[in-house]
């Protein structure tokens, strides 16, 4: 399938943020065959008109759980232990596979709605959202999340170990890299170093990445120094190899320089969770110095339930005002480079060619109406994409060159019927008294 897109902006995100007025895209093959202000030689299957559109590349949601979206805005207004342990666990011990895949599906609707085309998730029935992801036609990093709190450990029977085998077995690499596996510790606070090691093990073996929570909030990160003589999660987690493989680290809220130096050295990615971080009150991860010390910083939702959407568009405005507050620098974080933490950033961080409109770069690409009242008048694209911009402006998804969203209608998901599931099956299944 050949498509050009053409007359159109598009926001290149090359490292000088090129703005490219009347530009022709061709997709081939789920790649970005070409860039340029001339009508490349055709034929070609289809050709989407972008007048009076931006193209960008799609963004990179680099932490999310998804199939947490049936639990948007449950159990809000209160402390985070009873959130977790009266609200949320509870409500995690009813799913079963069938509630899990529309779950999902309402959540991945959401984000290619709003501009997502690729994601690194972690959760459990990893295998049911593998399924809905390749369904859905985006690209996704899928992980287990990795936990153990008795001293009994084998990892020939640990379901999470069996989990990870299965899953990897069945789908990493699945469709030419649509799907990756990441093995995965769901945190420092919630396992012990026999995991860390088997993990650690099994991920370099079969070259998968890692996902892993790090000081997300003050008290994990202080518990972690006092159980290792000092050393924080970053710290703890290096001297058993974590690190080794591509990692990585979600929220980052309380490292440290020294944490950085290392992340920076092995090269594991921070995922900046601005609007979770908020809500839950677990503070403000220093992500501009981060960026400083060398550290590749991207973007992620975190789950429905602690953000409570997964329009990356908020996060993305957040992150950028936020770090400007923070600092008393209104230029501690440009837009281009916040842009660039949703996008680019974030593909880096999953091993993978997306977030560039680039020859050779995954067919990721997002249309944008700048027709919109909220985005008119236009001084600068890439202002108005990080600071005016709604998920609701994104009239065209394509992901792996595939069109899967277009003016309302999704093309992958049947969304009327994922709807009545949600309603009359998963609910009713997870909220019953
Ligand atoms: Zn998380």
């Amino acid at each position: 399938m050949k498509i050009l897109i053409s007359n159109v902006r598009a926001v290149l995100l090359d490292e000088a943020d090129t703005v490219l007025s009347g530009a022709f895209v061709a997709v081939e093959d789920g790649k970005i065959a070409s860039v340029g202000t001339q009508r490349p030689a055709g034929p070609f299957d289809r050709e989407i008109d972008g007048k009076d559109n931006v193209l960008m590349p799609g963004f990179v949601n680099a932490h999310t759980h998804v199939p947490m979206t049936a639990m948007r805005g449950y159990g809000d207004g209160n402390n985070l232990q009873d959130w977790l342990e009266k609200f949320i666990f509870p409500t995690e011990d009813r799913w079963d596979d069938r509630a899990v895949a529309c779950c999902a599906d309402l959540g991945l609707a959401e984000m290619i709605a709003s501009g997502v085309t690729c994601i690194a998730d972690m959760y459990m029935r990893t295998h049911v959202v593998a399924q809905r992801v390749a369904e859905s036609g985006i690209s996704a990093n899928l992980s287990c999340g990795g936990v153990l709190f008795s001293d009994a450990f084998d990892p020939e029977t640990d379901h999470d170990c069996v989990a990870l085998r299965e899953l990897t077995r069945d789908w990493h690499g699945y469709n030419g890299g649509q799907i990756l596996v990441d093995a995965s510790i769901h945190g420092e606070y919630t396992s012990r170093a026999e995991m860390w090691e088997w993990v650690t093990a099994y991920a370099k073996e079969h070259g998968l990445g890692m996902h892993v929570h790090i000081s997300e909030t003050r008290a994990e990160h202080e518990a972690c120094k006092a159980r290792h003589g000092g050393l924080t999660p970053i710290q703890t987690l290096n001297q058993y190899g974590v690190w080794d493989v591509r990692a990585i680290a979600a929220h980052c809220v309380w490292t440290t320089p020294e944490d950085w130096a290392i992340m920076a050295e092995k090269g594991v990615s921070a995922i900046h969770n601005p609007m979770s971080n908020l809500k839950l009150g677990s503070g403000i991860a220093p992500v501009s110095a981060m960026a400083k010390a060398g550290v590749n910083v991207a973007l992620g939702t975190d789950g429905v339930s602690s953000n409570n959407c997964t329009d990356l568009f908020g996060d993305l405005k957040l992150a950028a005002i936020l770090q400007n507050g923070a600092n008393c620098d209104p230029l501690a974080l440009l837009p281009a480079q916040a842009l660039r933490m949703a996008t680019e950033n974030g593909g880096k961080a999953l091993g993978r060619k997306t977030g560039r409109i680039q020859a050779g770069y995954d067919a990721d690409l997002i249309l944008v109406d700048f027709q919109a009242l909220n985005l008119t008048p236009c001084h600068d694209v890439i202002s108005n994409l990080v600071y005016a911009a709604h998920g609701s402006n994104v009239v065209m998804n394509m992901a792996r060159g595939k069109v899967i969203y277009q003016n309302g209608e999704f093309f992958t998901i049947d969304i009327d019927r994922v709807k009545r599931e949600v309603r009359d099956y998963a609910l009713p299944l997870l909220f019953q008294n």
